[in-house]
């Protein structure tokens, strides 16, 4: 039976790539988006093109009604999920004082409340067939903190707190938990970075370099296909920037 893999986030960015990633190694991929539907459709279209076996599925994430829908439809349409990638996520550039109550609350429901609704309910079939994988996306910023994105580096060092109680609590049942903690990658969301900061960002990177989609998207399918004995564990993938 061909494998299957959910990832949330998967219209833009890093989603998307991952979803590329294992479409073209032969899984059946369920692709998630929420706004960007026209972007959703054009990645269906390009992989169904190349023979691949891909849904799209629209779902806040944030809110569990929506996520069960998704995993719901995921089993309906595939029979199976293997691997779970949380990758949905927000980012905003804000001084902490000027953080509204609203803008905290949105940063702490999209980014690690969808990480809670979406393993919630895949586990549900994951601990009864004693198979599964999920890969949690996080950020260098919630191992090292941000200036002026703090409410971001709190809700990724939560999802790096929930990657390892999780891994601990569900590793007896053969499924692992592990995280991915990208570095500064060129997607939408580093548009607000401008290029005097981009620049300054790569100096201070070892390899004198920024990331790409595809160093986390190849990464992640790593750890699905071939990190066996890997659980609860925050891969860095940041060029050194973070050692
Ligand atoms: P991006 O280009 O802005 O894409 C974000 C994706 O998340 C989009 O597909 C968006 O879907 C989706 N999304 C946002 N809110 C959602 C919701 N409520 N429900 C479902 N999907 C939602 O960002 P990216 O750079 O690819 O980031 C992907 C992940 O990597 C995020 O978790 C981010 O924090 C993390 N990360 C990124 C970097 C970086 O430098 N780029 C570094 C470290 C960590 P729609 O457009 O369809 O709404």
């Amino acid at each position: 039976m061909k494998k299957t893999v959910v990832v949330t986030g998967a219209s833009r960015g890093i989603g998307k790539e991952i979803a590329r990633e294992f479409a073209i190694n032969d899984y059946n991929v369920l692709a998630n988006y929420n706004n960007s539907e026209k972007e959703a459709k054009e990645l269906e279209k390009e992989l169904l093109e190349k023979g691949c076996s891909i849904k799209i599925f629209k779902a806040d994430v944030s809110k569990s009604e929506e996520a069960n829908k998704m995993i719901d439809f995921c089993l309906k349409e595939f029979g199976n999920i293997d691997v779970l990638v949380n990758n949905a996520g927000i980012s905003q550039d804000k001084l902490f004082t000027d953080i509204t109550d609203e803008e905290w609350d949105k940063m702490m429901s999209v980014n690690v409340k969808s990480v809670f609704n979406c393993s919630r309910k895949a586990l549900q079939h994951m601990i009864w067939e004693k198979n599964g994988c999920i890969i949690n996306i996080t950020s260098m910023w919630g191992e090292t903190g941000a200036s002026c994105e703090v409410h971001y580096s709190t809700s990724k060092a939560a999802i790096i707190g929930m990657t390892k109680a999780l891994a601990k609590e569900v590793g007896p049942s053969n499924i692992r938990v592990n995280a991915v903690s990208p570095g500064v990658i060129m997607t939408d969301m580093c548009s607000y970075y401008g290029e005097e900061t981009l620049n300054e960002l790569k100096e201070e990177t070892p390899l004198m370099k920024l990331g790409k989609v595809e160093d986390i998207a190849e990464t992640v399918y790593f750890l699905a296909e071939k990190g066996g004995f890997i659980t609860g564990q925050i891969i860095g993938v940041n060029g050194g920037m973070v050692i």
